[in-house]
């Protein structure tokens, strides 16, 4: 069983109003491929590109959850709306589970009733920012690099009070240290290991061993050029190296997978679509237990669900 963290199907979906979910040729996840894999849970973000202009982008989040309820959980019985561990166990053994996560504060503006309103709808994960700044805070990709304004402890104290995860990619590292001091269930959803690949999105051993004491979970995510500098193509076994990284600093149960599928151009060597997660499942065996397998493929991201 495979709970990933983070995709953006619903981006596809949206700019392809034909494209279908249960087997769309240009979909690295589908229905299909899902129920190959054994992935039990998909995180599906609500990501509104930066084209969107700013007053238009609460109603774009809109479509996204609209598009999420009519063609991923309405279009197929066998697909179930979770947000809560208890959704989760409620799935039978043929069903799987698709949970609504939003990539960046920017549909919300200025107003935390947008904000509740996206929580009401069964929004389970709220990403701060993507690599821009916004009302709430500065992405990865602003040299300004401040961190949380005054309306963006509003938010991360919103989202403690209803119980969600506050996800940090994306985030400046100032942002991410004001999260990490204020937020109850801190998690980032698809982010790598900056000692291993130096790049903004990725992690320093620092904010790892943070998000490990404040018992928070960090996604892998199958990014070639987050998972390797090398010019030379990025393979599994470098998303087993940022495993193995995580595990030193002593993030075994803080860890699993967040594989940012659709959100990406380039995949890594034997892993380009969902239906390729047994790669990654069949090497994970030849290097630990089969409980610790459970654990960062499933059980880990399970248990880290604030309700
Ligand atoms: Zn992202």
């Amino acid at each position: 069983m495979i709970f990933d963290a983070h995709c953006d199907v619903l981006m596809k979906l949206w700019q392809d109003r034909s494209l279908s979910f249960y087997d769309g040729a240009s979909l690295h996840v589908t229905l299909s491929g899902m129920a190959e894999a054994g992935v039990k849970v998909q995180c599906f973000a609500i990501y509104i590109p930066e084209t969107v202009p700013e007053e238009a982008r609460f109603t774009v989040a809109l479509e996204m959850v609209d598009i999420f309820f009519a063609r991923i959980i309405d279009a197929f019985p066998s697909v179930k709306f979770v947000r809560t561990r208890r959704d989760i166990d409620a799935l039978k053994k043929e069903e799987v589970g698709a949970m609504l996560t939003l990539e960046g504060c920017d549909a919300i503006g200025v107003n935390l009733v947008k904000l509740k309103t996206l929580l009401r709808l069964g929004v389970a994960s709220v990403g701060l920012t993507w690599n821009f700044p916004n009302a709430v805070a500065d992405g990865a990709w602003e040299k300004r690099g401040a961190g949380l304004t005054a309306f963006g402890r509003q938010v991360v104290a919103l989202l403690n009070e209803a119980k969600r995860w506050v996800d940090v990619s994306h985030l400046s590292e100032k942002a991410f240290w004001d999260v990490i001091e204020m937020a109850r269930f801190p998690i980032a959803s698809h982010s790598n290991v900056h000692r291993l690949c130096p790049h903004p999105r990725n992690l320093t051993d620092e904010q790892i061993k943070a998000l490990i004491e404040k018992d928070g979970m960090i996604g892998i995510n199958f990014v070639p050029y987050f998972l390797t500098a090398k010019k030379s193509e990025a393979m599994i076994a470098d998303v087993l190296r940022h495993l193995d990284h995580i595990c030193a600093l002593g993030g075994e149960n803080n860890v699993g997978f967040g594989s940012d599928f659709d959100g990406i151009t380039e995949t890594v060597a034997g892993l380009g679509t969902v239906r390729e997660y047994a790669r990654l499942v069949n090497e994970l065996y030849k290097h630990y237990s089969a409980e610790q397998v459970s654990r960062f493929l499933f059980g880990n991201f399970y248990a880290h669900l604030p309700e």
